[in-house]
């Protein structure tokens, strides 16, 4: 995972550096110029917006200074005794480079003319930057120079080599990542990494052993991971990335109250819960329209999508889509982010995975308004939600965190195409059972892709319509189960009391046997109610009935039904259900 993320930095760092892309310099801020004279007298500060600037990389401050660019504590040593020894390390890192040329008037500012420069600069700092703006980082710019002097090739040049010649007396183990040993694996933090859900706000580490319980075989620190300083340098800011390249959009509700919200082109979070992001991205950044109609499908691009899939020549034959996609699920823990999934599929393979999906969860579903049955697409969410508990007001129950569980394997599935647990099947029964709109198209959409993608029904596949050739007992029972149910909405001509949905349904996919004895009793009072009223209708109905029985033999019913025939009976009553729908004459 580590090594993905890291050739998924390597082109951002590229762009990002150009030509001083190097682990010895770093993408810094700084919000304040010292402006001085080639002799070192201090001439005024610069204060404006933070911007972006390249300097010398610091993994950790701790016990080091940052050489010409750094907070005031250190540059300034404005902050009483305890910026005292951060000064010093400031000092300290400018003699290490006191050689080099462009480095001289900044020498000679706390030399040999600090009356006049350091002296002047620090008893001025106080007027000069209001005390809300002096926490960035101060650089030194000589005057009529647009250049800071940190930012000159000469001291890059300088930073770098000093970089390499200290290397030389650095460990020589092999990166596990590169496997090169041209870079020192070293005993620091990788770097942190901002915006991780429930994390700190100043960043996660990935990586990081600073417990001694992670210290092994006298190992030091991150000594452990063996990742050298390069890639440590690239994963971080592949990593960044993917967490940060969020699009701000404004959302105008009216003049006076804008709200802006961010869309994320490579990550996800909040429906999989409130501590979670889930990333993803190819190598090469490539667009990914499927992970958009996973979350909201349309149906022409779904067929599109299974189509190109089903008559194969496009991705099978014709070339070969060797691109991997990477998804991985983050969490923050405080100062840490640990990984709960880490995915890794070629974009060939994912694609395919998508298609399936969509077969999987495809379900009819009778649309009131059109009055037609549709093929219904469910968002991957909504089938996720379709298992959370309720409240007994209707609203769903917070306290149900499952949900977030229920989505990270549901993705995991859809772009893998592998199967799903088996505890989401008894989780969307119970709900199926207990929620008063039943069986509804997303959750038997669920337990359709559920039960395909865990053969131990048999190999009888799911489909998305109601079939009347040869299916299992406990689907028919499913079926037998709706018609009853309408026969007995006929019998209470609209009158709305608990139907036998809501009586019987639990009892029936516990103990089929017993409940079907007392269905067919009760239905045999319905059924002279409805004779008696409408003799037409009453022949129709009980003829539909007879249909379906005649598969099944009703004195041999099962006395129990396994879990698998529990979520067959479920989609063979929504089945049934949607098919009587779309039969409904207008009266
Ligand atoms: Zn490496």
């Amino acid at each position: 995972m580590i090594k993905e993320l890291s050739e998924f930095g390597k082109p951002i760092c590229e762009r990002k550096y150009g030509e001083w892309n190097h682990v010895a310099l770093k993408e810094e801020f700084i919000s304040i110029d010292i402006v001085i004279d080639s002799a070192g007298n201090f001439q005024k500060f610069e204060l404006f917006e933070k911007k972006s600037t390249i300097a010398e990389a610091l993994t950790s401050k701790k016990g080091s200074a940052r050489l010409l660019l750094d907070k005031a504590e250190e540059v300034l040593c404005c902050g009483g005794e305890k910026s005292k020894s951060k000064h010093t390390l400031f000092l300290s890192k400018l003699k290490l480079f006191q050689d080099v040329a462009s480095l001289a008037p900044v020498i000679a500012f706390y030399g040999n003319n600090k009356s006049t420069g350091f002296e002047k600069a620090l008893s001025d700092f106080e007027n000069a930057i209001p005390e809300k703006n002096r926490n960035g980082n101060i650089g030194f710019r000589l005057q009529l120079e647009g250049i800071r002097i940190h930012e000159k090739a000469e001291v890059r040049r300088e930073i770098i080599a000093v970089y390499e010649s200290n290397k030389k007396n650095a460990s020589r183990r092999k990166c596990s990542v590169c496997e090169q040993t041209e870079y020192p694996v070293e005993d620091e933090p990788h770097g942190m990494i901002k915006n991780v859900p429930d994390g700190k706000s100043s960043g996660c580490a990935l990586v990081s052993y600073n417990a001694s319980a992670f210290e092994s075989y006298e190992l030091k620190g991150n000594d452990n991971s063996t990742i050298c300083a390069n890639c440590a340098r690239t994963y971080v800011e592949g990593l960044s990335a993917l967490f940060s390249e969020g699009v701000k959009f404004k959302n105008k509700k009216n003049k006076d109250d804008i709200l802006y919200s961010y869309r994320w082109p490579r990550r996800r979070s909040a429906n999989y819960g409130l501590d979670t992001a889930i990333l993803f991205c190819t190598r090469n950044n490539k667009p990914l329209p499927e992970i958009d109609q996973l979350e909201a499908p349309n149906a022409d691009e779904v067929a599109r999508m299974i189509e190109s899939v089903t008559s194969g020549n496009v991705n099978d034959t014709h070339y070969i889509e060797l691109e991997q996609l990477y998804s991985c699920s983050l969490s923050g823990a405080a100062a840490r982010i640990a990984v709960r999934d880490w995915i890794e599929t070629s974009l060939g393979h994912f694609r395919k995975s998508i298609a399936h999906w969509f077969k999987d969860i495809a379900i009819e579903k009778y649309d009131g308004d059109l009055k037609k049955i549709v093929i219904h697409y469910a968002p991957l969410y909504d089938l996720a939600k379709s298992c959370q508990r309720k409240n007994s007001d209707g609203g769903y129950d917070k306290d149900d965190t499952s949900t977030a569980r229920v989505a990270s394997s549901l993705w995991k599935a859809a772009l893998q195409n592998i199967p799903i647990p088996l505890w989401i099947l008894t989780k969307v029964l119970q709900r199926a059972r207990l929620d008063k709109y039943g069986v509804t198209a997303e959750r038997a959409a669920l337990i359709k892709l559920i039960l395909n993608r865990n053969k131990n029904g048999g190999d009888f596949m799911m489909t998305e319509n109601s079939v009347q050739e040869e299916r299992p007992v406990a689907y028919v029972c499913g079926q037998i189960f709706a018609k009853l149910e309408n026969m007995q909405y006929y019998a209470a001509a609209g009158e709305r009391n608990a139907g036998i949905r809501e009586r019987y349904f639990t009892y029936t996919m516990t103990s089929p046997a017993a409940a079907f004895g007392r269905l067919f009793d009760l239905n045999s009072k319905h059924y002279k109610k409805i004779k008696n009223e409408k003799p037409g209708l009453a022949v129709t109905l009980d003829k539909e009935l007879q249909e379906l029985v005649k598969d099944v033999d009703i004195n041999k019913m099962p006395a129990t039904f396994s879990l698998e025939q529990k979520g067959q009976f479920a989609i063979g009553y929504y089945h049934q259900k949607q098919a009587q729908f779309a039969n409904i004459k207008p009266k």
